[in-house]
């Protein structure tokens, strides 16, 4: 069979949690809590179904959530979607990220992705027959290099891949960021599809830059969030895009021939969760506690921490431990110490190697200090 995807193998997120598993190590690569959610979210998501909301939803998602996202995005960035023709409901944001390229992006067109960046979004580039311009973020610091991106854009540039709070690397782009991005974009036809799944995690009273905060970007991208990030159900696979009623007329055109609509309980459950704002304003809080809780015990270890300014992740450079290459540690330190951890190298096209491992702190605190004490020992 001739493969779509020739380059792709098993992610891997996969392949280090089978591993953590095979090794009985603590899990800190693939990023997903161990510990349970609201026992109220779980609630509001069984009274749907107790009360009959068992049966396929309106295609775009339950009007009811479509209005609490909507609500959500104005009250935190001040932008009206309207519920009717700018909101739908997907099946998580891998759904939607590659439901927006199919939808938006054609044969032939370049995407630009910043690297490193997660791994579904050059798999989905090339299902559309675009081609993936990667751009690498600056090393260490992980900033938008707006000199370099300016460069990559051509003729064929149809649209920019944001992710902030960014996954991997835990930074965060500041409002500057996004005016320097709607300079850049000015006067041109480039699509902004902006993965801001870790919206509601940014720490040391940072505020999330949603494009949709910023007029300028907002007529012009496609936003991605995720409640399994939120409210800590990442198996539910819900979340949504918010978009401009013309690229949301496009989403929809795929999304109702790729998933048609996503799970009615959930959705019912989620939109009567979301009328209280506290569990999502008191996010930042919850996980900066657990980066500082995390980050202390690091500091006590040969490891050299990086900035965590939002997002559940840690990156540390592990070059004072070994000179091993990024895989090869992150192998040894799942088998032999008992800590999985992610290689940042998974996350760049060109697979550079510059010593640096991902965690994931979204973790219980006794998982989190049973890691620690196992990283102690380096
Ligand atoms: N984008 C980024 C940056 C992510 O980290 C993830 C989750 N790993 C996703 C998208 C996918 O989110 P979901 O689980 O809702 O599909
Ligand atoms: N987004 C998660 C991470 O970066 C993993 C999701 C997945 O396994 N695809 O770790």
């Amino acid at each position: 069979i001739e493969s779509r995807l020739p380059q792709v193998g098993t992610t891997i997120f996969t392949v280090m949690s089978a591993l953590a598993q095979q090794h009985g190590a603590v899990n800190l690569g693939q990023g997903f809590p161990d510990f349970d959610c609201d026992p109220a979210l779980v609630d509001a998501v069984a009274a749907a179904m107790r009360e009959g909301h068992n049966q396929y939803p309106p295609m775009a998602g339950v009007p009811v959530l479509r209005e609490a996202v909507a609500d959500k995005i104005e009250r935190l960035y001040g932008h009206r979607y309207d519920p009717g023709t700018e909101i739908t409901i997907t099946a998580g944001a891998t759904q939607a990220i590659l439901t927006t390229i199919l939808a938006l992006v054609h044969p032939g067109d370049e995407v630009i992705v910043l690297d490193p960046c997660y791994d579904s979004y050059e798999p989905n580039i090339v299902l559309a027959g675009a081609r993936a311009v990667h751009v690498p973020l600056t090393a260490r610091t992980f900033r938008p290099d707006f000199d370099a991106i300016r460069a990559a854009i051509g003729p064929r540039t149809r649209a920019l891949l944001v992710n902030t709070p960014h996954n991997p690397s835990a930074s965060v782009w500041t409002a500057g960021d996004m005016q320097q991005l709607a300079e850049l974009l000015r006067g041109t036809d480039i699509l902004v599809i902006a993965d801001e799944v870790y919206e509601h995690m940014v720490f040391d009273g940072g505020q999330h830059e949603s494009v949709s905060r910023h007029p300028a970007l907002a007529e012009r991208s496609v936003v991605v969030s995720s409640f399994g990030k939120t409210f800590h159900v990442t198996g539910w696979k819900v979340g949504y895009v918010a978009a401009p009623a013309a690229l949301t007329a496009e989403f929809r055109k795929v999304h109702q021939f790729n998933v048609f609509t996503v799970n009615t309980p959930v959705q019912y459950g989620l939109a009567r969760y979301l009328a209280n704002p506290a569990p999502y304003l008191d996010l930042p809080a919850f996980y900066q506690r657990k980066r500082d809780l995390f980050r202390d015990g690091l500091a006590r270890t040969r490891l050299t921490l990086l900035p965590s300014q939002g997002t559940y992740f840690q990156v540390v450079d592990y070059s004072a431990v070994s000179d091993q290459s990024e895989e090869a540690f992150c192998r040894r330190l799942t088998t032999e110490v008992g800590v999985a951890a992610i290689p940042l190298s998974a996350f760049y096209a060109d697979g550079r190697d510059q010593r640096l491992a991902r965690f994931c702190f979204a973790k219980r605190d006794e998982t989190l200090a049973s890691a620690l004490e196992r990283l102690a020992r380096l």
